[in-house]
């Protein structure tokens, strides 16, 4: 595992993905940038203390200053990792009153944050066999990666995603997943929208309440599945109870990285 580094990273493209995300393309200054699949970075707030207003007297510099330590936010790296790259993707849901989410809406291509990463153990080996992936939002992010990485190694086992949002539009890389499932008959995506529009006739309300059934079509299939869970904690601890206490899931065939 590389141990963390801090480095400097210009933002090369921006574009919204839902009405409330936006995915950030960075390249890392000078060097590539190396990760696993399910990782994270923490990236610096621009400005912003983590104990805002806290003001010292400085004699020397003649005034007051700001301290305190960088306020700094983390994301999971949303793209597919490439040998000598130096790029990486962060998808950021925009949080109302959120500090560190508002400021990355706004950040403009050209720009350059201080990074450290690659960060994280919610990792996927490739051979691990059957995989539910469980994401609400942004959630998704580190799946992507883990999804690739096991089709660019020729895996034929169930990679199934069931992706909780609100509506369709805030199904972010949707067609990207329908690509794949399209054309790899053992990825499926599974939508869950908690606000159903009228004529949407596919699964509703919360992920937890789905994940059971399709866990134990995956036990069906034969082989030992693994769900790997990502997004919010209340989420996270629910899914985790349903499929250990009613699917008989091991702590080994559990994943979970949470946001919260
Ligand atoms: C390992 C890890 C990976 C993460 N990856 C991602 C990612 O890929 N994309 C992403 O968007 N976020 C991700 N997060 C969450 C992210 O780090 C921030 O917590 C989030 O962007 C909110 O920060 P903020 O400064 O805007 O809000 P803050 O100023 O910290 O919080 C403002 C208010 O909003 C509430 N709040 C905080 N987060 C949320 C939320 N998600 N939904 C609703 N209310 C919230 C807080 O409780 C607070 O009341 C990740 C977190 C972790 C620990």
């Amino acid at each position: 595992m590389t141990p963390p580094e801090t480095f400097q990273a210009t933002v090369i493209s921006a574009r919204s993905v839902t009405p409330r995300v936006r995915e950030l393309v960075f390249e890392r200054d000078g060097a590539p940038f190396h990760f696993q699949s399910g990782q994270w970075v923490s990236v610096v707030i621009g400005d912003n203390v983590d104990a805002p207003g806290r003001m010292v007297s400085e004699a020397s510099a003649g005034g007051q200053v700001r301290t305190g330590r960088p306020l700094r936010r983390s994301y999971s790296i949303a793209s597919v990792p490439v040998v000598g790259g130096a790029r990486f993707e962060l998808v950021v849901t925009k949080v109302d009153g959120g500090v560190g989410s508002t400021w990355l809406h706004e950040l403009q291509v050209g720009t350059k944050v201080e990074v450290k990463g690659p960060q994280g153990m919610f990792l996927r080996p490739v051979d691990v066999g059957p995989s539910l992936f469980v994401a609400t939002g942004t959630g998704v992010a580190p799946f992507r990666g883990m999804i690739h990485d096991a089709l660019a190694a020729g895996r034929t086992e169930p990679l199934w995603v069931l992706f909780g949002v609100r509506t369709l539009n805030d199904a972010m890389y949707r067609e990207e997943f329908e690509a794949l499932a399209a054309k790899h008959s053992n990825v499926r995506l599974l939508l869950s929208l908690s606000r159903p529009t009228d004529g949407w006739n596919g699964r509703t309300g919360y992920v937890q309440t789905h994940a059971l059934e399709l866990w134990n079509e995956l036990k069906a299939l034969g082989g030992v599945p693994h769900a790997y869970v990502c997004g919010v904690k209340k989420m996270l601890l629910e899914v985790r109870e349903v499929l250990k206490t009613q699917g008989g899931a091991d702590r080994k065939q559990l994943h979970l990285e949470s946001y919260d």
